[in-house]
């Protein structure tokens, strides 16, 4: 973890957030690479989740909603953590951290307060006299969907079965927020709510149907199987909405650990908000079911730069799917005091750029540790322009992943990128 971290940070993927004062427990910033890997993500999801698909329809709902949304969804009654205190050391664990009878931190013996509720979720004020109106920052994303259902049955000509995709920002007072990004208070979810008939054979066939796709999507995205299991919740451990839950995890190096939950929610939520929908077809009216899909973009962000993290002898090297690298391409001149080799170069990097694929210039240092950075940030290809180039107006190209390099030549050079990595 601490290699990931480390080179997350020295390559522009994540810092701390507002770190020159001191930082803030819990919230992370992207950087310039980790921003392009973040929407590489998202845009995978929303491809497969809702244009490759029929039946579902995509929204973009506020971060902050009526404060009675959250009376009615349950959470600020039930969305709460049982919180320990140790009287020795005084840090606050969530009771499902804690093994045995011993503190984690200090390891004293049987020393807890007794458990108080902790509720997740983030009170803001809103107006400017006072008294303010509390609020809240959204604890999960969901709600926006349900509270929309209607709007969308009315605009967007959807028939059950159907979804709604949504991806955006969910905050919560994580008691224990750590293992870098894992827990944050401030993250983003990408979640697929998909409404279907209330009965137990259909959720049943949906429930499975969701859990091999989103399995399926994160193993066409280079997640190594034997990293990838599917866990059943025990009843006690369902969140106070699901009828039924699994989590899919990933091996980590903190150990298994959650990357997404697939929920069966049954009619909680629309119940709650007192929704229901008519069903033209066969001239009823019901509640509908839901089974939701609930993944993070931060941890698989994470999840994705653990798996593709890999040391060949002195080269360190992200295996990142193409479709997911940050950059696509880098062109380097051999030698940067060439001016014949750079301006070619240079064409040859406006016209990639021009073509649609992101693009990195570099001109700095020798051509091996130019490959070896690019290696490191996970780019899958190197173009490098030399005196050959200006005899037969052919490059090399350089796979990451073998170090393997072929002589292409330049007017071939898009439709050669086109097949790799459109
Ligand atoms: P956990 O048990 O790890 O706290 P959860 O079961 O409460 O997670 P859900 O409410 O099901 O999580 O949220 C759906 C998804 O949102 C999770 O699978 C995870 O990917 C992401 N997520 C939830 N909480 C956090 C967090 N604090 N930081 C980053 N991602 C999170």
């Amino acid at each position: 973890m601490e290699k990931i971290a480390s080179l997350a940070k020295r390559r522009g993927f994540i810092y701390p957030s507002s770190e020159i004062y001191g930082g803030i427990g819990g919230f992370w910033d992207y950087g310039p690479l980790g921003i392009e890997l973040k929407n590489n993500i998202k845009k995978e999801w929303w491809k497969r989740m809702v244009y490759q698909r029929e039946d579902v329809v995509g929204i973009d709902a506020a971060i902050i909603m009526n404060p009675k949304v959250w009376e009615s969804s349950g959470h600020v009654a039930a969305f709460s953590d049982p919180l320990f205190e140790c009287k020795s050391c005084h840090k606050r664990f969530r009771a499902d951290k804690i093994e045995g009878n011993s503190c984690p931190n200090c390891f004293a013996k049987d020393n807890f307060t007794e458990p108080k509720k902790f509720n997740l979720l983030t009170e803001v004020f809103l107006g400017v006299t006072e008294p303010k109106q509390k609020a809240y920052l959204r604890g999960e994303i969901t709600q926006g969907v349900f509270v929309n259902f209607k709007n969308i049955v009315n605009s967007a000509r959807v028939k059950i079965p159907f979804g709604i995709a949504q991806i955006g920002k969910a905050f919560r007072n994580e008691i224990t927020p750590g293992n870098f990004t894992y827990r944050s208070c401030e993250f983003e979810q990408m979640e697929l709510e998909f409404f279907i008939k209330p009965n137990e054979k259909e959720a049943n066939k949906w429930l499975q149907y969701w859990l091999n796709e989103r399995m399926n999507w994160y193993l066409s995205l280079g997640i190594k199987k034997e990293n990838l299991r599917v866990r059943e919740h025990e009843k006690d451990e369902r969140a106070h909405y699901a009828k039924a839950a699994f989590d899919i995890e990933y091996y980590a190096p903190f150990g298994w650990s959650e990357f997404e939950g697939i929920h069966h929610r049954g009619s909680w939520d629309l119940s709650r908000h007192k929704l229901t929908y008519k069903d033209q077809q066969i001239n009823e009216e019901y509640t509908p079911w839901v089974i939701e899909t609930s993944g993070g973009v931060d941890r698989a962000l994470l999840f994705f730069l653990i798996d593709a993290y890999c040391e060949e002898k002195e080269r360190v090297i992200l295996k990142l799917n193409p479709s997911l690298a940050p950059i696509k391409i880098a062109v380097f001149p051999l030698l940067a005091n060439k001016e014949k080799l750079v301006s070619k170069a240079k064409k040859i990097y406006h016209d990639l750029k021009a073509a649609d694929f992101v693009c990195f210039w570099d001109d700095r240092g020798n051509i091996g540790k130019r490959y070896y950075f690019q290696d490191e940030i996970g780019t899958p290809f190197c173009v490098t322009i030399d005196f050959k180039t200006l005899e037969d107006d052919t490059v090399t190209v350089r796979y990451r992943d073998t170090a393997e390099q072929v002589r292409v030549s330049v007017s071939k050079l898009k439709n050669f990128f086109k097949e790799k990595l459109l």
